[in-house]
């Protein structure tokens, strides 16, 4: 049996948590917790760590050479950031775009789109 400790994040109370795992990597107990979106967290974090991308890609626009924040619209396996920011390197946005507009279907996994975080004209 192990334990991990954690600092759930899912609202700003910040509950430290102490999670208790079995040799196989199960999930045996989460304690410290106040409501049950901190256990279903640790259980994530654990067994299944998902993190939503952030960056930013280079646009043109009718002003000239931007950076346009972008994200995916669902967390992503946190072991794909690293090939999710490959990718991203070679990415370039074109104006216009709107907020929330998908630049890329279906990226790192299917169901999951790369989309704009500000409008450019
Ligand atoms: S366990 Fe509940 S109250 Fe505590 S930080 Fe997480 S969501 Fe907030």
């Amino acid at each position: 049996m192990t334990t991990r400790e954690l600092t759930c994040v899912v609202c700003p109370a910040g509950c430290r948590m102490t999670v208790t795992l079995d040799d196989g990597g199960t999930v045996l107990e989460v304690e410290g917790n106040t409501c049950a979106r901190g256990k279903n967290y640790a259980v994530s974090e654990i067994t299944h760590p998902v993190r939503t991308l952030t960056s930013t890609v280079p646009m043109k626009t009718a002003a000239g050479k931007k950076m346009l924040p972008v994200r995916t619209d669902k967390p992503i396996p946190k072991e794909k950031l690293f090939e999710a920011m490959e990718i991203l390197h070679g990415v370039k946005a074109q104006a216009p775009v709107k907020t929330g507009e998908v630049l890329i279907a279906d990226f790192i996994e299917p169901g999951t789109n790369l989309i704009a975080c500000r409008d450019e004209i």
